[in-house]
This record gives C-alpha cells, structure tokens and sequence, in this order.
C-alpha cells in the first residue's frame, strides 16, 4: 500500500479505510501522477488465498492500492474493531473512472474475457461514455508464451488507465509482473465487470447489494462458484477465532 492512505491489516493484507469518494479522489491523483499503481479490489478469497501462498501474500503487500470489495471483509475489519469505511465496489470505480476519463481526456485500455465479450463491452461503453477514448482492448484468453505480444500492443496505445479482466488467480499476479514494464498509471483488475459491462452477466439487485448478499446473488447464478466460496465460511470461523490476535 502506498504511505500515507489510511489502513487496516487484515492477515497482513492492507486494506485501504477510504471510503468510495475518497478512494476515486486518491486513483485520480494516482493516475495524474503518472508513476504505475496497481489497484486491487479484494475479498476474503483473497485474503484466504493470500494465507496459503506467501507468493501471492507478497504480490498484494506490493500493490499500491488495496479497497475492500466484499462484505466479508468489511464485516471482518468491523468485527475485530478496525472497521473500514465501506465496501468499495470495483466494477462501481470502473465506471466512476470511466465517467472522470471522459472530463479529463483520459485514455483507456480494456484487456480481458471472451472476444465477442469484449467487442461488445467495448460497443457499450462507446454508448456509455461517447467521449471517452479507447485506446485500445484485447480479449484475455492469450498464454504466458504471448505475454510480451500483448505488452507491446498495450504500451504502443499509451493508456492512462488499464482494466484487467481475466480471472482473479490471473490478472493480479499478471498485474503485478508486467506493471513497471506497462508504465501504465493505473492499472485494476476487474474480474467479470466486463462481462458485466458487456451485459453478459448482471450485478445484484440493488436490495441485495444493501443487504450485503451480492456474494449469495453470484453463488446462485455461478452455482461453479461453490467450491470457491466454501472459502467464505472458513474465513468467518477463521477471523472468530483470531478475533483477540487480530485486534
Ligand atoms: N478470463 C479471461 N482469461 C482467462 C480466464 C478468464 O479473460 O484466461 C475472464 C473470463 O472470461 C471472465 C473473467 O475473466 O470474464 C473472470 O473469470 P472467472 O469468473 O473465471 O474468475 P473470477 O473473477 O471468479 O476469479
């Protein structure tokens, strides 16, 4: 995490207690600031993840900016008395981002899901935002053999922003290796928000998000996802029991 934003430690993952206004304010100074920042939106399989394999420990410990995008996480932070501000919702910074790109001339990359997914997010987000300029977008299904193909592709385009869409196991540590060499200022990984962007999949009724069951909304339409967030209990049970260690 960058000095100077505000943070809890969760399992020595660092999660940013900017609430979602002041976390758009921090990724605009971050993107005007040229240098290349890596923002990750985590969850409790994140953190899970993170606990069982120090590579990917130390891949989040390096990224600039971590928000907490899961309400596991804020019930975690709540629970052991470091309460963050809020869930920060990755696929709602894209399109705030999206919507200061478009004032500020921003340019932007879209890299992930499907080819015909991305086509059509990216025919989406041209309606979305009409001013807004694509540098560029690339599906994510290219091997590690392609990499430096794709690095090329993305440097050539010059994007201010980069929106990785490719599994979590994926665009995180991809992220991370290829960033200096990206030089991009901002660089996120979105998950399945361009399959959502695209209309392919769909977010959560609004009362479910309030009520914090977006996770339950995901399981029941992603019933693959199961095995996944069998993690999500243990990490309760987990966080119980380490409540005095965790304070
Ligand atoms: N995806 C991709 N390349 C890959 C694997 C996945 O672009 O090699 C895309 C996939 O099409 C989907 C997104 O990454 O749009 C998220 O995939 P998934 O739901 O499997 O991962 P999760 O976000 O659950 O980790």
């Amino acid at each position: 995490m960058k000095p100077g934003i505000p943070a809890v430690s969760l399992y020595g993952v660092p999660f940013s207690k900017l609430n979602f206004k002041e976390t758009v304010d921090l990724l605009v100074q971050t993107v005007e600031a040229k240098m290349p920042a890596q923002v990750i939106t985590a969850n409790p399989i994140m953190v899970m993840k993170a606990l069982e394999d120090p590579a990917y420990m130390a891949m989040m410990q390096r990224a600039e900016v971590i928000v907490p995008d899961g309400a596991g996480v804020v019930w975690a932070t709540g629970y052991i008395g470091k309460p963050v501000a809020e869930k920060v919702a990755g696929i709602e910074l894209m399109h705030e981002l999206f919507r200061i790109g478009e004032e500020r001339g921003w340019r932007v990359y879209l890299l992930g899901t499907a080819p015909d997914t991305i086509r059509i997010a990216v025919e989406k987000l041209r309606e979305r935002y009409p001013k807004l300029i694509l540098a560029g977008y690339r599906d994510g299904y290219f091997k590690a053999d392609q990499d430096q193909e794709v690095l090329s592709e993305i440097q050539q385009t010059a994007p201010d922003l980069l929106f990785v869409g490719r599994g979590a196991d994926t665009q995180e540590p991809w992220i991370d290796r290829y960033k200096e060499e990206l030089g991009v200022p901002l660089v996120m990984g979105v998950g399945g928000s361009l399959d959502i962007l695209a209309g392919k999949l769909k977010r959560a009724p609004k009362w479910m998000i309030k009520l914090r069951l977006e996770w339950f909304y995901r399981l029941a339409k992603e019933p693959t996802r199961y095995k996944r967030m069998l993690v999500l209990p243990k990490f309760a049970l987990k966080v119980m029991r380490d409540r005095e260690k965790l304070q």
